[in-house]
């Protein structure tokens, strides 16, 4: 999960009560999020759905509260729905949703699972952990154990692309040049905007000569 704070004002649409997923609000959102889904880190994902961090149960305040309205992908919509209402909230400025769960890459495209550690034990950091295990993880499903196979070789691809780097940089006849333009790459890659930073990020922060040159950079 990555963290972002919501500045811009609440979308004209959701004044008038009647939907809560017009255009503006999608374009409010997609610049809050990323053009992520804020639970898996998908970008641009093919289906994304305008979700209520707080399940509205049919109530309007809470249907068309701007501070309760995120974007994710249908996938996670689906697993999450009024069973995770209880999560960390990554536009609270107050909790660090990233540090709060360590993500660890898969090690080959088709691992069978990610793994997921709380870093702290508060209940809204367990629950998140539980939702980001079913989302990573889970098989419950034939279709959710295809879709899960097929998020994993994705994180693994953009954890491929930081291996790169890494290689590059650590590479016994780099040059100084060599390895600044590895670092700039791995700055790319630990943006709060680009897919999967949770998992990268985790990874410099494991590096003892990474994480002090890149760990500032982690806002
Ligand atoms: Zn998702």
């Amino acid at each position: 999960m990555f963290n972002t704070s919501r500045t811009a004002p609440a979308p004209a649409s959701l004044a008038a009560r009647q939907k809560y997923d017009s255009a503006d609000v999608y374009e409010a959102l997609s610049e809050i999020f990323f053009d992520k889904c804020y639970i898996c880190e998908t970008k641009e994902p093919h289906d994304i759905n305008v979700e209520h961090f707080d399940a509205h149960m049919k109530d309007l305040d809470k249907k068309f509260d701007w501070s309760n309205l995120y974007l994710a992908c249908s996938r996670c919509n689906n697993i999450k729905r009024a069973e995770f209402n209880d999560i960390l909230d990554c536009c609270d400025g107050a909790v660090d949703v990233f540090r709060a769960i360590k993500h660890v890459p898969p090690i080959t495209p088709y691992a069978k699972s990610v793994r997921l550690v709380a870093m702290v034990t508060d209940g809204r950091t367990v629950r998140s952990c539980q939702l980001l295990e079913k989302v990573f993880n889970s098989d419950h499903t034939a279709n959710k154990r295809v879709s899960g196979a097929f998020l994993r070789r994705k994180v693994f691809d953009q954890y491929n692309l930081l291996l790169d780097e890494i290689g590059s940089y650590y590479e016994p006849a780099a040059t100084d040049v060599d390895k600044e333009r590895a670092l700039e790459r791995m700055k790319v890659l630990i943006r709060r905007s680009a897919p999967y930073s949770a998992f990268i990020r985790w990874c410099i922060l494991d590096d003892a000569e990474l994480s002090e040159m890149l760990e500032g950079l982690m806002d």
